[in-house]
């Protein structure tokens, strides 16, 4: 199986998707050891702390700032699916028919960045943004905001549901996707997967949302 270089460890694709998109969104890489057991250890359990204690010694969780070790988000709360940056227009949905779409609110930067920090006040100590690129996600507006945060960033990457597909998404295939988010992961400095969605309208997943669902793994 393909061998990719996570900067902290060898171990396989599946392994580093796996790990990226586990349950909590957390992008929990292990250092030292695979990523077979890191799964289970990423179930919390509802205890402060708990999560710490229950992964492998030399995990770190991918920040868009720098990797942290798990014991940096202490006791605070983690929202593992928050929207920093997201621009939906593309869907073509909300707005007035025939006005000109409105500027997404988290456009304003400045706005974001306070709330953040007032969430931080209120002990929240990590925020997983759950868009990427065909969101509309700005990810230099994510950088500046965790530039002016003590709350951990975390970004993630991804490809949402059909309709905001990028055009050659068709052509790919599953492989070749999974190959996509690795690279995109580690360009990004990506600590998650997510959200990845399906149409609300389609009565099942398209043929593409298939391939992309058993892409991220
Ligand atoms: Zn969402």
């Amino acid at each position: 199986m393909m061998q990719q270089d996570f900067g902290v460890a060898r171990f396989t694709r599946r392994d580093a998707i796996r790990v990226l998109a586990a349950g909590t969104g957390l992008g929990a890489l292990p250092a030292l050891t695979g990523g077979s057991d890191v799964l289970a250890g990423l179930q919390r359990t509802g205890a402060p702390g708990a999560l710490t204690r229950r992964l492998p010694r030399g995990s770190i969780i991918r920040t868009l700032l720098r990797d942290v070790p798990p014991e940096a988000l202490g006791t605070g709360a983690v929202l593992f699916h928050e929207h920093l940056s997201i621009n939906l227009g593309g869907l073509g949905r909300g707005g007035r028919q025939g006005a000109p779409p409105l500027a997404p609110v988290t456009d304003n930067v400045d706005l974001i960045a306070q709330l953040v920090n007032k969430a931080g006040t209120e002990g929240v100590s990590c925020i997983v943004d759950g868009g990427h690129t065909d969101m509309g996600r700005k990810l230099d507006d994510l950088r500046t905001i965790a530039r002016r945060t003590n709350v951990h960033i975390v970004a993630s990457g991804g490809f949402y549901m059909q309709r905001v597909y990028p055009p050659d998404i068709a052509t790919r295939s599953e492989d070749q996707l999974a190959d996509d988010l690795v690279r995109q992961a580690t360009e990004g400095r990506f600590g998650a997967f997510g959200e990845i969605g399906e149409d609300p309208n389609g009565a099942e997943l398209t043929l593409d949302e298939r391939k992309v669902f058993r892409a991220v793994g």
